[in-house]
């Protein structure tokens, strides 16, 4: 009888150690995953993001491998996470999607996470330089609202690790969460572009425009680089509205947009300044490299023939040119040279307009608040 109790008692002991033991576990988890949230929902960015999926959260749950899928149908993630100076390249478990085709086999109208062993043909569009070794997924949809976001994908080298079946509570949980973030952050970066775009000419606008001609007198300053600034504008607009229409002049503004964007460098800026003007910043040319760039816009804009019907339309441009060298004894005072660089530049071109139109005029080197007399060209 005192056997019996005694082993009754070992035996309840024993599953006591196990239920606590198991306890114990699951608050590991469970502060694991608070930690994960905590830092997941602190971050600023969609590299930070990304950078976070890739590399924390392999360490936080201890994963061998992990992979993040993002839908990008328009192909402009790779340039938005290369912005912000994310290399793409470098992280061969980014994989983008440019449709939800692959998702939509993989979940089914449920879009239920998949848990078991890898088969090539079902998750090798989810793990890009699969390592060979991968045995058991998770495989877990991120949506939001009803819709596919992309999917974040977990591999283990222990076929236990992920198998059907498994309550998958936790990782539902945790998809929610980076769904959330991600649909937040990729709302900032739309909303941040469309911002600071120019809808019509697909270059950016003013706004960005005031930002960045600080920002690149900043960089003048502390490189000692010239920056130069061309006013832009299209000769006789009025006349090409009233003659052929506004969806024409529509046409020709988006044209004379993507002509000049041409034939500036990546980093240089150019922005629609407003009605048929644009402003241009080019970094670190001398003022006859400048007249160059600026001749040769000119040049290529009175070359475009565009369709009107029967007629073929031709447009010409004038550029007022206007180059910042930056100099160790002047002041630095940012806002008083970006206003005198865009002034020279303006005035230039009202030379320009003066000089019979579709010209080149250059203010020469400014310094300081040094606001010279224009050279035509
Ligand atoms: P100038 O050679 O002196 O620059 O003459 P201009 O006719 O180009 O200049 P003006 O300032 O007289 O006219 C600019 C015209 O640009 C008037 C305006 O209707 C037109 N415009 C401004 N914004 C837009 C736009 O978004 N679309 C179209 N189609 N026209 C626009
Ligand atoms: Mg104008
Ligand atoms: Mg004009």
């Amino acid at each position: 009888m005192q056997d019996d109790l005694s082993t009754d008692l070992s035996i309840l002991e024993s599953h006591l150690d196990g239920m606590l033991g198991r306890i114990h576990d699951n608050s590991v988890t469970l502060r694991r995953f608070q930690l994960f949230e905590k830092k997941l929902l602190s971050l600023n960015s969609l590299s930070e993001m990304v950078e976070m999926v890739l590399t924390d959260a392999r360490e936080f749950f201890d994963l061998d491998v992990i992979s993040f899928c993002l839908i990008d149908e328009k192909q402009e993630l790779a340039g938005y996470l290369a912005e912000d100076g994310y290399k793409v390249s470098s992280h061969p478990g980014l994989v983008f999607l440019q449709d939800k085709e692959l998702l939509r086999t993989t979940f089914g109208f449920a879009m239920q996470p998949f848990l078991g062993a890898y088969k090539s043909a079902k998750c090798g569009g989810f793990f890009p330089n699969r390592d060979k070794r991968i045995a058991s997924v998770a495989i877990i949809p991120l949506t939001r609202r009803g819709k596919y976001l992309g999917s974040l994908n977990l591999g283990s080298l222990d076929p236990s690790r992920f198998v059907d079946g498994m309550a998958t509570d936790f990782v539902e949980h945790m998809a929610a969460v980076v769904s959330m973030c991600l649909e937040n952050h990729l709302n900032f970066e739309i909303l941040r572009r469309t911002s600071l775009m120019d809808t019509l000419t697909g270059v950016n606008n003013r706004r960005f425009l005031e930002q960045r001609l600080g920002e690149e007198i900043d960089r003048s300053q502390r490189s000692a680089e010239p920056l130069t600034c061309f006013f832009l504008d299209i000769d006789f607009f009025k006349k090409v509205n009233d003659e052929y229409g506004h969806q024409i002049g529509d046409q020709v503004l988006a044209l004379v947009a993507r002509t000049v964007r041409e034939q500036l460098r990546n980093n240089d800026v150019l922005a629609r300044y407003g009605g048929e003007e644009f402003v241009a910043l080019l970094s670190n040319i001398n003022d006859a490299i400048a007249v160059d760039i600026a001749e040769r816009i000119r040049s290529r804009i009175k070359t475009l023939e565009i369709d009107c019907g029967e007629e073929k339309l031709h447009i010409t441009i004038s550029i007022g040119v206007a180059t910042y060298v930056p100099s160790d004894a002047e002041a630095h005072d940012t806002k008083q040279i970006a206003e005198t660089l865009v002034r020279s530049a303006d005035d230039a071109l009202y030379q320009a307009k003066h000089s019979g139109r579709d010209h080149v005029i250059s203010s020469g080197r400014l310094t300081g608040g040094s606001h010279p007399a224009s050279k035509a060209i």
